[in-house]
């Protein structure tokens, strides 16, 4: 059994990209850029008014006031996408709309909602600054900037960027592919009669929508019968054809717990095979060629657990992405609580925010077999080994759930 940040740390050194792709756009929110992205292009093309106004020469402005107004007279008007080859003159202003380009020889605009117009003269009541609501040629983004580096991570802005730097495809880390497999001779489909000692399997369920949340595609292996020979037959096949295995179930040390062994008959590198946590202390993590391979314990509570304290970073490690670790944050405790001493705690809780403090209240029973624990909870405490009891008002660190 090793400590919950040893195998952390084991993980994250197995953990890495496997391999580049060339991607639509849309498809790669949650993705991680795995090349430089250059601009061919200046970002504004060119000179462009960031208001609905009149563009007009600064030096024409000097010495107005709202006593001493001028008139300008309006040469026509410029809508954005319209190209102005026509410059102004001295006393004279063009109107124009946001996102329009300036005209020749004008360097400012003021905004429509300061000046007065009648018939083709628009009257002035202050001085405009040069540049006053221009937008530059070029202010943005200049040709062969690099504009989002290697390792950025992709969001609706980045996408945003590529299409406006005229990118279609970019190149991400490969998103893995993830194998899920749920073993158990009691376990029945949700529209299955329940027969006796059966339940139902809900894991095949959580953990398909936690891999998706991740953004991952998951091949489900669905039930596999307590049977060595028919799971390793599973087993392999799901490491020949996914990136990271996952299993749930059979994980323990009962007569019927086959994963271990598959795993050291097919020669798996098995990198730990118990951790000192509650809940999931059998999760084990193997690695075969290059794929990583995960068995977690078949309580659902357990499994979500761990999937979170364990899978969800690798997955995000393996993605690209330089920030892969949960985020802890200091909680509060909001009354007394108790726990055995031994193996770092995960205390499924209700946390409040108040007044800019998060503050950590019970849900009632911890048993790991209990999803309706997890249901009424939105984060854990994280308590470690030594610790037995804990009082109203000490700080204690913890995270949120499912997200
Ligand atoms: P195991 O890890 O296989 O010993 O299973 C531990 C407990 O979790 C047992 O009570 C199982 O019935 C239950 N369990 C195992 N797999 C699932 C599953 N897929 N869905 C719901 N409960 C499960
Ligand atoms: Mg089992």
């Amino acid at each position: 059994m090793i400590s919950v940040s040893d195998a952390l740390r084991i993980i994250s050194e197995e953990a890495k990209p496997i391999g580049k792709e060339k991607r639509e756009i849309l498809l790669c929110n949650g993705l991680v850029l795995a090349e430089d992205i250059l601009s061919k292009d200046s970002l504004p093309p060119f000179d462009k008014s960031a208001m609905d106004g009149y563009a007009v020469r600064s030096s024409d402005t000097e010495g107005i006031t709202a006593e001493n107004p001028r008139g300008f007279k309006v040469k026509g008007v410029i809508k954005a996408g319209q190209w102005c080859t026509e410059s102004i003159n001295r006393g004279e202003a063009f109107k124009i709309m946001t996102g329009a380009p300036i005209p020749l020889e004008a360097d400012c605009v003021i905004e429509v909602e300061k000046v007065q117009a009648k018939d083709d003269t628009v009257y002035l009541y202050n001085e405009v600054k040069k540049d006053n609501h221009v937008i530059k040629f070029g202010e943005e983004i200049q040709p062969g900037d690099i504009v989002l580096k290697k390792g950025t991570e992709i969001r609706p802005a980045e996408i945003g960027l590529f299409a406006s730097l005229g990118y279609r495809t970019v190149e991400t880390y490969k998103p893995p592919v993830v194998g899920l497999i749920i073993t158990g001779d009691e376990l029945v489909d949700i529209d299955d009669a329940i027969g006796k000692g059966k339940i139902r399997n809900s894991n095949e369920y959580a953990i398909t929508s936690m891999i998706r949340s991740l953004g991952l595609e998951v091949v489900s292996f669905g039930i596999v019968k307590d049977d060595k020979d028919v799971l390793k037959k599973v087993i392999e096949e799901a490491l020949l054809r996914t990136d990271i295995v996952i299993t749930s179930g059979g994980a323990s040390a009962g007569d019927y717990d086959f994963v271990e062994t598959i795993l050291k008959e097919i020669g798996a590198d098995i990198k730990f095979d118990s951790v000192a946590i509650k809940p999931g202390k059998p999760i084990s993590f193997a690695v075969f060629n290059d794929k990583l391979f995960f068995s977690l314990p078949g309580n659902p509570l357990s499994a979500i657990t761990t999937f979170e304290q364990f899978i969800e970073p690798a997955c995000k490690k393996v993605l690209g992405k330089q920030e892969y670790m949960k985020e802890e944050i200091s909680v509060i405790l909001g009354e007394d609580f108790k726990v055995r001493k031994g193996r770092v705690k995960l205390l499924y809780v209700k946390i409040v925010k108040e007044n800019d403090k998060y503050y950590a209240y019970k849900i009632g029973s911890q048993s790991s077999n209990k999803l309706t624990t997890i249901s009424k909870a939105n984060g854990v405490l994280i308590v470690p080994e030594e610790y037995t009891e804990m009082k109203a008002g000490e700080t204690i660190q913890g995270r949120f759930i499912f997200r």
